[in-house]
């Protein structure tokens, strides 16, 4: 049994990790953006309410969001385990959590210092025309700004920007901390180096976990 979360700064491709990990154990990676989705969908109660604050432009509240999660957690696809990518991010919501019954095994902090992160997202380049995605100094196109595929001209992200993303990532610094304390209190927290190959670190991962 793997009760998983994932803790990461934004950039530090625990996302990926998340989805690679998610295939090879055969367990489900729970995504509050993907659940909230579908349970406005569902039309469900918490659907429901999630979705009067979302049209109205506000924060879905925690006890809202921690519903949706708990309700996805029951489904018959996470009795053997699951990953939670993204949530909680704070730790009223990680006691929230653990308040609504949701039992963990293993919480992973995916490592990864703030100046590597600034490089690796701000340098990306995305394609306007086919989704292409290039970096400036790791993965750079053979025609600066435009893209090898279909010849479209390449643009920064809005996400991407040092700006967006120097706010995104001292917004998640100045919340993470505690929350890493909070599930270290608990003896739940296992720390991971999330510098190195897709595989380097998808071992590291599993090492933490197994
Ligand atoms: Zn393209």
């Amino acid at each position: 049994m793997s009760r998983l979360v994932m803790l990461g700064p934004p950039g530090a491709g625990k996302g990926t990790q998340a989805k690679r990990l998610s295939a090879s154990m055969g367990i489900p990676q729970v995504s509050t953006g993907d659940m909230l989705r579908a349970a406005k969908k569902a039309g469900t109660e918490m659907g429901k309410r999630a979705e009067k604050y979302m049209s109205a432009g506000e924060l879905v509240p925690d006890e809202v969001v921690v519903g949706i999660v708990k309700d996805r957690l029951t489904d018959a696809d996470c009795a053997g385990g699951f990953i939670l990518d993204g949530f909680p991010r704070t730790v009223p919501q990680a006691q929230a959590l653990d308040d609504a019954g949701v039992k963990l095994d293993v919480v992973v902090n995916v490592n990864v210092a703030s100046e590597l992160l600034v490089e690796r997202v701000t340098g990306r380049l995305s394609c306007g025309g086919c989704g292409a995605m290039y970096h400036k100094r790791y993965n750079a196109p053979a025609v600066a700004d435009v893209c090898d595929s279909c010849g479209s001209e390449l643009y920064v992200r809005r996400d991407d920007t040092e700006e967006v993303f120097g706010s995104r990532l001292a917004a998640y610094e100045k919340m993470t901390a505690p929350l890493a304390s909070f599930y270290a209190d608990k003896g739940l927290l296992k720390e991971i180096d999330g510098v190195g190959s897709l595989d380097e670190v998808q071992a590291r991962l599993v090492k933490a976990i197994s």
